[in-house]
């Protein structure tokens, strides 16, 4: 049974304050264990987005006090949100897990994560620095990095707080203002993020949070002429729109973190049972709805049969049910859309020849449970080897030669992450090398760190998220060049 949680915040957070949304509305979230109401939450749209919009810009005001405060103090704020954070983790991870879906225990990972990565970029606000330019000895010309402004931030659901976090860290560093949206699926945890906020002592406006969905709130950050810069995080198809709104309003700066198809390649000189495991994990993992997922387990002829064996064996013992359970794995997907989705591409594999080692249908009366599935023979024309299934399949592709496997690999619009499992330095790096991927995983996968950044090639995104790049994603340079007079 899902833990019962009082559910404190379901209004809009504009200027620190809860309120309802100007139409009224509310719109439902719901628990995808069961379909049932969780809450009703106040549904923004664009004149809440204007209003937010409008608080945020007085919190960046030149005279503001947030503008105004050392980076020391801002740093300071931001590592008082972690204590915050750490402070009611149990609470955010089973606001989470009800929302999500994720089991309680992926979730406490997760917000867990979430306090490194905030901290690590409480540590960026006084670090944030320019540089003197020589342009011979008339001038003295130097740079400055200022934060953009208001920023709006759009997220999706399958880190609803992570990603959150993603997205405030960046910019809370370096001194921008923000508006949140949330994913209409998920927004709990980010009203509760908001409350923190406010209680850590963060000025009015500097943070507002808008629930709502995607062509109105959504749409309504991504065409305002007075929102500075969009981030987004979700699919490829919105990431087109969310660019094209922002050429046709102001020419925000844009960065996107948006799907994938990302190969793992698994020679033949690797241990089988613990390359089984790390593919396995590196498509299981969040029931598979991850968008850096290692959906195309590229394994080499020698050892095809043997790790089809374990892979199998993995998929079998994954227990799926009650993410409040301490045995479960893997939780209920999201929703009826997602369901419909990720079992429309399992039939495909079906029809078109692949061969179900494990799994293949939805499990469970209620809500949005779908067995972990396993596919071998698969080829690369087929759709599950082509399309993000965003879901817990595992597709299982053979291959021969390094040089074939790189080719395959990069023959996809796709490029946000790759993973390679080989004793052989030499073959490790010449895939690194020519893999078209922000990241490149040697004998692991998924390893994200605060420091380390992240984001795609061609079709996966533009832009970096964590690290120092992706600090400068929410920073204008200025050069001020200043005229040496000759009277003395
Ligand atoms: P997913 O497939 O993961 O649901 P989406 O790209 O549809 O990914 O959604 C990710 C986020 O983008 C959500 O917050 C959603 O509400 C928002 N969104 C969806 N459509 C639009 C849109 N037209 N403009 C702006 N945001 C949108």
């Amino acid at each position: 049974m899902p833990k019962q949680v009082k559910i404190k915040y379901t209004q809009l957070f504009i200027d620190n304050e809860f309120v309802d949304a100007v139409s009224g509305r509310k719109f439902p979230t719901k628990n995808p264990v069961n379909d049932e109401v969780i809450a009703l939450i106040s549904e923004g749209d664009k004149a809440d987005v204007d209003k937010a919009v409008d608080a945020a810009k007085r919190a960046f005001d030149r005279n503001s006090t947030w503008r105004q405060m050392n980076p020391y103090i801002r740093g300071q704020l931001m590592h008082k949100l972690a204590d915050l954070i750490t402070r009611d983790l149990d609470y955010i991870a089973t606001l989470e897990t009800l929302d999500n879906g994720k089991t309680y225990a992926n979730a406490v990972d997760d917000i867990q994560a979430s306090v490194a990565f905030l901290r690590y970029y409480a540590g960026w606000c006084d670090k944030i620095q320019g540089s003197t330019i020589p342009t011979g000895d008339t001038k003295v010309t130097l740079t400055q990095r200022e934060p953009i402004g208001v920023v709006g931030q759009i997220i999706p659901w399958n880190y609803p707080f992570m990603m959150l976090i993603w997205k405030w860290g960046p910019a809370l560093a370096t001194g921008c203002t923000l508006i949140l949206k949330p994913a209409e699926q998920t927004p709990l945890t980010a009203l509760y993020a908001a409350a923190l906020a406010k209680e850590a002592g963060f000025p009015a406006g500097v943070v507002n949070v808008i629930p709502g969905y995607g062509p109105t709130a959504g749409a309504a950050i991504a065409e305002h002429s007075e929102i500075r810069k969009v981030s987004f995080t979700g699919s490829t198809e919105i990431g087109h729109i969310i660019m094209a709104a922002a050429a046709k309003s102001n020419l925000k700066r844009v960065s996107l973190e948006l799907g994938g198809k990302s190969p793992l390649v698994i020679f033949d000189d690797a241990d089988v049972k613990e390359a089984a495991k790390i593919a396995h994990d590196a498509i299981f993992s969040n029931h598979g709805q991850n968008c850096c997922a290692g959906s195309r387990t590229f394994v080499h002829s020698k050892i095809y049969d043997e790790f089809i064996k374990h892979a199998k064996q993995l998929a079998l013992a994954r227990k799926v049910g009650d993410p409040f359970n301490s045995e479960t794995d893997q939780g209920p997907q999201i929703d009826q859309d997602m369901v419909d989705k990720i079992m429309i591409l399992i039939n495909s594999g079906k029809q078109e020849g692949a061969i179900v080692e494990a799994g293949g249908n939805r499990t469970g009366n209620t809500g949005y449970f779908v067995e972990p599935t396993v596919f071998s023979n698969v080829t690369d024309d087929m759709r599950i080897a082509k399309e993000e299934i965003f879901g817990p399949v595992q597709t299982i592709l053979k291959f021969d030669t390094l040089d074939e496997v790189i080719e395959r690999a990069n023959r996809t619009n796709y490029g946000l992450a790759s993973g390679v499992i080989t004793k052989d330095i030499n073959k490790a790096l010449k895939f690194a090398q020519a893999i078209e991927a922000g990241s490149v995983w040697v004998n692991c996968y998924d390893a994200i760190t605060p420091q380390t950044p992240f984001g795609g090639f061609k079709g996966s995104g533009i832009g970096r998220e964590l690290g120092e790049e992706g600090l400068k994603e929410y920073l204008e340079i200025k050069t001020i060049s200043i005229k040496i007079t000759k009277e003395n």
